[in-house]
């Protein structure tokens, strides 16, 4: 193991709800470190450029709507093996297989609008972080 960065997006369903605050609390429950955050609203662009491994899927352009569909809260998150362990604390896709006490499970209202994204690689990782921060912006 060793210290990662992931990147994390609460959705527009979840900042829709008014559920930042709860998300970042279980974020940091789980012992990740919040080291970078801003509220912005995608444009079209933004989400078809940031969903483009998806646009081949049936649930492509619905995706791309909602994501532009109200404000996301972007993070850069920092822990132990963070990339793995963001994904637990995420749970699974569809909130309806996600263990009890995960955020999906917790929160998402639909496999779509499912609160949370988490980079799947350390490799996605640096690429997402690099699409939506500087690194002045990232503070450890
Ligand atoms: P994850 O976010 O768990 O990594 P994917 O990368 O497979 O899941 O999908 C990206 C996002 O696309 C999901 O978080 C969800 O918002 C949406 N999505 C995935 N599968 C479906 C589906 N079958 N129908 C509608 N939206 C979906
Ligand atoms: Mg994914």
């Amino acid at each position: 193991m060793a210290v990662q960065r992931t990147f994390s997006i609460i959705k527009p369903d979840a900042t829709r709800r008014n559920l930042t605050g709860k998300i970042n609390s279980m974020i940091e429950a789980a012992g990740l470190r919040i080291v970078a955050q801003k509220r912005v609203k995608w444009s079209e662009d933004q989400a078809k450029e940031f969903y483009a491994v998806h646009k081949e899927r049936p649930f492509y352009m619905d995706l791309v709507n909602f994501m532009t569909s109200g404000p996301v809260v972007v993070q850069v998150l920092e822990g132990e093996d963070a990339v793995a362990a963001y994904r637990t604390v995420m749970g699974a896709t569809n909130p309806a297989d996600a263990d009890a006490g995960t955020i999906r499970k917790e929160c998402a209202e639909s496999i779509e609008a499912n609160s949370v994204h988490g980079s799947d690689s350390v490799e996605n990782a640096a690429i997402e972080i690099g699409q939506n921060f500087s690194e002045a912006e990232i503070v450890g």
